[in-house]
């Protein structure tokens, strides 16, 4: 069971679609079922419009998915349950700090984690319950998740063993109580029964909090599989300054989602350049080994 976890907050292009034809290969080429998650949370960051687009770009390059798809955003009590339970376990803690304060409070720089400083734990057995820190503080506390391993190693479907470092106490609740990405992924995945994960690979240091929210949570962990970005000639990540790889305006320039997906296997090592195809011609002889382990750099050049 894979799954095709979009976030709604703009439009897919050549990178994605990468990676979501290598996660719906993966799957379909073992005869598994897959399901389409629409990761709706992010507030502020969705762009009106853009879940309709996803499912109709996804539909476009030919990806199909098993029953209908859900949404996070219908999903709010399940986060919630599973945050209280961690909280009344002492598992994760309230949390008061504003970014700010744990920027000026980290030590020195080079404790930078993936999205932030390293917390200094400041919060950490200040407070029992939400109420409690709002009460003594006037403030709207986050939850975080207190983090006593230095590191969960765990062997990825594609890049092989990880350290799996770790670096300080995450957020999995937001202030305003919407759940955060990692915690959301990780009751959804466990609840919908997916055994694989294929993700891009800027996704591969959340790996060892999500595995710790696994087993806190007694759930069955899923297998990872991260995958290398599609870059732009100058060695980073696809982004607009590269030109426009959005799926709807290759479309727009006509494109044909045979071409589009042939280019997509060339960029996979799955075939020559210049082949045109459909998804379904390539599960046949689908080898993940092939598919090259370095970022690959890929543009709109010669397609449109
Ligand atoms: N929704 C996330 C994204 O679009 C993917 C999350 C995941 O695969 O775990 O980047």
């Amino acid at each position: 069971m894979g799954r095709l976890a979009p976030s709604p907050t703009g439009a897919l292009h050549l990178g994605n679609a990468r990676t979501f034809l290598l996660a719906w290969l993966s799957v379909r080429a073992r005869g598994g079922t897959l399901q389409l998650r629409i990761e709706d949370i992010d507030g502020p960051r969705l762009k009106p419009g853009a879940e309709a687009q996803a499912i109709e770009d996804l539909l476009w390059l030919g990806l199909d998915w098993d029953g209908e798809p859900v949404r996070q955003t219908e999903r709010l009590a399940r986060y919630a349950a599973a945050a209280s339970e961690l909280v009344a376990r002492g598992l994760a803690y309230p949390c008061v700090c504003t970014r700010k304060e744990v920027e000026e409070a980290a030590s020195a720089p080079h404790e930078a984690a993936m999205d932030g400083p390293v917390y200094p734990g400041t919060c950490r057995g200040r407070w029992r319950t939400l109420a409690e820190a709002k009460a003594v503080t006037g403030r709207d506390a986050a939850l975080r998740f207190a983090v006593d391993v230095a590191a969960v190693p765990f062997v990825d479907r594609f890049v092989g063993a990880q350290a799996g470092t770790l670096a300080g106490d995450f957020v999995i609740q937001k202030r305003d109580g919407g759940p955060a990405y990692q915690l959301a992924v990780v009751v959804d995945d466990a609840a919908q029964q997916v055994t694989e994960v294929l993700r891009a690979d800027d996704l591969l240091p959340s790996t060892p909090r999500q595995l710790l929210l696994y087993r806190a949570l007694g759930l069955i962990e899923p297998r990872f599989c991260h995958v290398p970005l599609v870059v732009g000639a100058d060695g980073l990540r696809l982004a607009k300054r590269h030109g426009d790889t959005t799926l709807r305006s290759l479309r727009e320039r006509g494109v044909t989602m045979q071409a589009l997906i042939g280019y997509l296997a060339f960029l996979c090592n799955l075939r020559p350049r210049g082949t045109a195809c459909r998804p379904t011609d390539l599960l046949a002889d689908f080898d993940m080994t092939r598919v090259p382990d370095k970022p690959v750099v890929g543009d709109a050049h010669g397609l449109a």
